[in-house]
C-alpha cells in the first residue's frame, strides 16, 4: 500500500511550496490538484464557456482529458494532449477554476484521476478536499492555513517580484472571495477534516512548516 499525505487549506497558505518540499524530502510524488482544476478552467476559457452555464460546463467536461506526467520530477499538466503547465498560472485561469470547481461533474472527473494516482504512488497531494473527500484514509492529513492579511501580503510580494503591481486591498478582497466560494460550495467544501493536524503558518517559516508536516507524517505512519 502507498503512503499518502493530504494537505488542504485556503488559497495562498503556502500549500504547494510545503507539499513540494515534503515530497522531495521523502522522495514522494507531489500532486498539485489545483493545477487539474486550472487545466479544466483553461479549456472553458478557451472555448468561451460561461462558468454560470451549468449545462454547457457539464457537456464540455466530457470533451476534456486532463492528465499528469512527471518530467525531471516536476508535475506537467496536459489538456487534451497539450502541455498547459505554463498557461494555467494566469489569474483569469485561477478565477475560472474557482468558479467551475463548484460543479459536481467537474469534481467527479478530477477526483477519480487523483484517487488513481494516490493508489499507485506515494504522494503528497494538496488541494481543498483531499483529506475530506479524495483520500479519506490518507496516512496523515494536514490543514494548512494563515491569516488573510498574511496570505495577501505574500501574494502582493510575489506579484511585485514579477513586476505586477496590485493593491493590497484588492488582493485581500480576492482572497476573501475565493475563501468564501471554496468554503460554502455545496459539494466538497473546504474544511478541516476531523482527523487533520492544524498548522497555522501565519508566523512560521517555510522550514518550520515543512518540519511540522514531516513530523506529523512520522508520527502517524507508525
Ligand atoms: O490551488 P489553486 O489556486 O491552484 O486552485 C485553483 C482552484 O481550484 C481553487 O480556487 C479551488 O476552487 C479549486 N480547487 C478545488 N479542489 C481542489 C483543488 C483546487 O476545488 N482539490
Amino acid at each position: 500500500m502507498s503512503y499518502n499525505i493530504a494537505i488542504d487549506g485556503p488559497a495562498g497558505a503556502g500549500k504547494s511550496t510545503i507539499a513540494r518540499r515534503a515530497a522531495a524530502a521523502l522522495s514522494f510524488i507531489y500532486v498539485d490538484t489545483g493545477a487539474m482544476y486550472r487545466a479544466m478552467g483553461l479549456y472553458f476559457l478557451n472555448h468561451g464557456i460561461d462558468p454560470a452555464d451549468t449545462a454547457a460546463i457539464e457537456a464540455a467536461v466530457q470533451d476534456v482529458d486532463v492528465s499528469i506526467r512527471y518530467e525531471n520530477g516536476e508535475q506537467q499538466v496536459y489538456l487534451n494532449g497539450e502541455n498547459v503547465t505554463g498557461q494555467i498560472r494566469r489569474e483569469e485561469v485561477g478565477d475560472m477554476a474557482s468558479r467551475t470547481s463548484v460543479n459536481g461533474k467537474v469534481r467527479e472527473k478530477l477526483v477519480q484521476l487523483q484517487q488513481q494516482l494516490a493508489a499507485r504512488e506515494n504522494v503528497v497531494m494538496d488541494g481543498r478536499d483531499i483529506g475530506t473527500c479524495v483520500l479519506p484514509d490518507a496516512t496523515v492529513k494536514i490543514y494548512l492555513t494563515a491569516s488573510v492579511e498574511e496570505r495577501a501580503r505574500r501574494r502582493y510580494l510575489e506579484l511585485k517580484e514579477k513586476g505586477q503591481e496590485e493593491s493590497l486591498e484588492k488582493i485581500q478582497e480576492d482572497i476573501r472571495d475565493r475563501d468564501h466560494r471554496d468554503m460554502t460550495r455545496e459539494i466538497s467544501p473546504l474544511r478541516q477534516a476531523e482527523d487533520a493536524v492544524l498548522v497555522d503558518a501565519s508566523h512560521m517559516t517555510i522550514e518550520e512548516v515543512t518540519a511540522a508536516v514531516l513530523e506529523a507524517f512520522e508520527e502517524r505512519r507508525k
